[in-house]
Parts: structure tokens; C-alpha cells; sequence
């Protein structure tokens, strides 16, 4: 740093502009602050301050993030690179909220921060120009990094990411000499009022109701008051699941994916908290069923349309009547005990269930160890049958062959596999592709026999 001289100072003291609700700030904007603020260029402040975390510390401890193209903007979402840089400016600002400037209150419940924040720098220029005109602070929103989020949630217009004056497009996030609300590039004002922001648009007449929508959802997601982001969990998300699916299908997961047009085995990923549904089949989800995604990150289970699916599928679905029948658990868990400790145990998941006469993934639900345990030795038993069917085959295959190519040979005749296949068509006997090497191991047995 001994090209900037300036005065020793201990730590920066700048209060986020707004570190609640839809509005709030994003972090590397008050970074960008925190650079006007002491003089400093953006990049200086980054690179000294905020060391780039490297992946392996021995390898590179020096990687630039403004010379390498690092993704900058993911300093605002909800992954490693968030954490490190707040737990790094908590301590420089002597702040301990700095978290709310980044989508980490919401990490439990969402995937992948690459797929979450965009890399490109967007704003509304109606909402800077606002900040403008009120006299207050001017900064960029946390919900503009959001690369789902295409529309203003507040203006009703699309967000921008190209200079009125200049037209450079900003594809960063941030740069080496970012100033707060200005172009990287002409450094010129990026408000703009909003009849002139329309008109700059020009008379673009797409339908615009999906990203009008997934705005106002994120923006409602931003404003869930703190007490309830502790309801706010990856177990929280998968009860919301088993309501829906209870009150969509009856309990049947099966069912509950071909409503959801999602694959049975993505929903039982996310019924065992294996994965979490990525933000965009959150998003699917919600706009099917019309469920707000604050309602759906927080489990709210009323939010499930009622009877919906039922109604639907009243034609070629009745749910089982059995699903909702009271049972003797105590009974049924002894029976599936001892299936479960059993050699004799033959029967799949499917099969057990239907023994039972209960829909198997309701069955799943309550005894997940036994389905587990049973599964796999029906599987087992399945794999060790087909293996004993095709050495059988093989061994059926291999004297008929035997045969044949001893016939020919003791005739004169050269047993190409021509010939033997005919032989072998004549006696109808099946083969495909994948036995022909058994044709030369039959040749070969007989050459040496002989
Ligand atoms: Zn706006
Ligand atoms: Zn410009």
C-alpha cells in the first residue's frame, strides 16, 4: 500500500446505508463505500484488506480478484466467499451485522451461490435517482446481484446494466474504481427519472408477469421480519415437502412428483435432506401451486393449496382409502423386524408394502431403516438370481455349441459363425450379439478335446 500515503487508521467506520428488508444494501457496494469514504481506490481496499480466500493457501495466496476474473459478486451471496469477506469487514468495521448485506441469513435453504447472484453489475436507475431527489444516501440494493431478479420490484421496470451516457456495460460486479451509483467507465450519474428511463427503454412489449413476479417474491423474501429467519431450515423445507405431499397426493411421493412434472427421485432426494431444490424449482413449484416463496422458505404447510390435486386427478386417481386408516404400528413394525433379520425375505419395498396393504412411501415415511434394510436384500436377491440365470444360460449355450461345432468338424465342415449361428436358429435356440465369443470358446474346447 506505500503508494497511497495516508494516515495510519485503525479500522473504518461507515454504517451500512440500510441492512434490513428488500432495500438493503449489498456488500460489495458498502465496500465501494468504504473505498470513497477513506480515499482509497476500490481495488487497493480489496486486495490489501479483504484477502482473496485461495482454495489451497500454499498454492496462492495472491490471486487478484479484479486481474482474474474472479466472481466478485458472490461476495454477496451465500457461500464461502461471503463468509470470509464478512467475517473480514465485521472485523475492519467493528461491526457484527454485516451479514444482512449478503443472501447468508437464507444459506440453509439455498443451493448454489454461482447459480444465485449474477456477475454483472445491474441497478434501477428510478431507484438511485429516488435516493437522489429524497436528499438520503445513494447505494446499490443486494436484491440488483440477485441474477434471477430482472425487474425492479419498487418501479416496475427492468433493471440495467448499460451506461445511458456511455453505453459501456458493466459485466462486474464491481471494478478497480467503482464509485457508488456511477458508471465504472464515464463516471457519470446512473440515475435516471423514471418517464426518461421509459422512454430510453424505447416500447418494448414483452410480457413481463414472470419476472415482475420472482421480483416482488425475492423482495418479499428480503423482508421476512429476523424473527422469522430461525424458522428458516433445510428440515423446515423438507416438512413443507411432506405436507405437500400429504395434501397433494395422498401421501404418495410418487404421485406428488408427477403433479410437481418433477422425477420421483429428485423429490426423494429432497424428502432425505440429501439435496436442496435448486431456487429455480423452488420457483417452478411456487408459481404452480401459487405459493409465496416466504411462505415456502419458512414451511408455512397452510400454503399448499387444498384438495387441488385431488380435484384434478379425480378421473384417474382416488387417493387409497388405506392411507388414512389408523394402524397397528406395533404389529407392523414387528412384521417388517423380522422380514428385515430374515434370509428368507424375498419381496421388494413395493411388494412389502402392498403385503401390508399400506402405499409404500407412506411406509418409507415412518420406517425408513427397515425400507433401507429390505430394499437392499431384494436387490441383493435379484442381482444373485440373474447372475445364477445367465451362467445357466451360458453353460446351456456352450454344449449346444460344443455339440454343433463337433458335428461339423467330424462332416468336414469349417464351423464359421455363419454356420454355427444357422445350426444354432435350426435347434431355435436364442443368441444375440454378446455370445459370440462363446462360438470360438466352443471351438477352441473342441480343437483341444480333439
Ligand atoms: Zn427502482
Ligand atoms: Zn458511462
Amino acid at each position: 500500500m506505500h503508494a497511497y500515503h495516508s494516515p495510519e487508521r485503525s479500522a473504518f467506520h461507515l454504517k451500512p446505508v440500510k441492512y434490513a428488508g428488500s432495500n438493503r444494501q449489498k456488500l460489495t457496494d458498502y465496500v465501494v463505500q468504504i473505498a470513497t469514504n477513506s480515499l482509497l481506490p476500490v481495488d487497493v481496499i480489496v486486495k490489501e484488506l479483504v484477502q482473496w480466500p485461495a482454495r489451497n493457501a500454499s498454492l496462492d495466496a495472491t490471486r487478484r480478484p479484479f486481474a482474474s476474473g474472479q466472481h466478485l459478486a458472490l461476495a454477496n451471496a451465500h457461500g464461502e466467499t461471503a463468509r470470509y469477506w464478512v467475517d473480514r469487514l465485521n472485523d475492519l468495521t467493528g461491526r457484527t451485522d454485516l451479514e444482512a448485506l449478503t443472501l447468508l441469513p437464507f444459506a440453509s435453504v439455498l443451493r448454489d451461490p454461482f447459480g444465485l447472484v449474477g456477475r454483472a453489475r445491474r441497478w434501477c436507475p428510478v431507484c438511485l435517482q429516488d435516493d437522489l431527489l429524497a436528499d438520503a444516501d445513494f447505494y446499490e440494493r443486494l436484491i440488483w446481484s440477485i441474477r434471477l431478479v430482472e425487474w425492479c420490484p419498487i418501479h416496475d421496470v427492468p433493471l440495467t446494466s448499460v451506461c445511458p451516457n456511455c453505453q459501456y456495460r458493466h459485466c462486474a460486479e464491481a471494478c478497480r474504481r467503482s464509485i457508488s451509483g456511477c458508471c465504472a467507465h464515464c463516471h457519470q450519474w446512473l440515475g435516471m427519472e423514471l418517464f426518461r428511463y421509459r422512454r430510453f427503454l424505447g416500447r418494448g412489449s414483452r410480457n413481463c408477469e414472470r419476472e415482475r413476479w420472482i421480483a416482488s417474491e425475492f423482495a418479499s423474501m428480503l423482508d421476512l421480519p429476523d424473527a422469522s429467519l430461525h424458522k428458516i431450515s433445510q428440515e423446515n423445507l423438507v416438512l413443507m415437502l411432506e405436507s405437500g405431499i400429504d395434501r397433494l397426493a395422498g401421501g404418495n411421493a410418487k404421485r406428488f412428483a408427477s403433479i410437481c412434472d418433477k422425477s420421483a427421485s429428485s423429490v426423494s432426494e429432497w424428502r432425505g435432506g440429501i439435496v436442496i431444490p435448486s431456487i429455480q424449482t423452488v420457483f417452478d413449484m411456487c408459481e404452480k401451486f401459487r405459493i409465496h416463496l416466504a411462505d415456502w422458505l419458512c414451511a408455512h404447510s397452510n400454503a399448499w393449496p387444498d384438495g387441488l390435486a385431488r380435484r384434478k386427478h379425480a378421473v384417474d386417481y382416488a387417493p387409497r382409502r388405506t392411507a388414512y386408516l389408523e394402524r397397528d404400528w406395533l404389529s407392523i413394525e414387528k412384521k417388517l423386524r423380522t422380514m428385515a433379520n430374515s434370509d428368507g425375505c424375498r419381496l421388494s419395498w413395493k411388494q412389502t408394502a402392498k403385503m401390508l396393504d399400506i402405499d409404500p412411501s407412506q411406509l418409507h415415511a415412518k420406517f425408513p431403516e427397515f425400507a433401507r434394510k429390505i430394499s437392499a436384500k431384494a436387490r441383493e436377491l435379484r442381482a444373485r438370481g440373474s447372475a445364477d440365470r445367465s451362467e445357466a444360460r451360458r453353460t446351456m449355450l456352450l454344449r449346444h455349441l460344443k455339440q454343433i461345432v463337433r458335428r461339423m468338424i467330424t462332416s468336414g465342415i469349417n464351423p464359421t459363425r455363419r454356420r454355427v449361428e444357422a445350426e444354432l436358429t435350426k435347434l431355435g435356440v436364442e443368441y444375440r450379439w454378446a455370445d459370440y465369443p462363446l462360438i470360438a470358446q466352443a471351438r477352441h474346447e473342441v480343437d483341444r478335446a480333439a
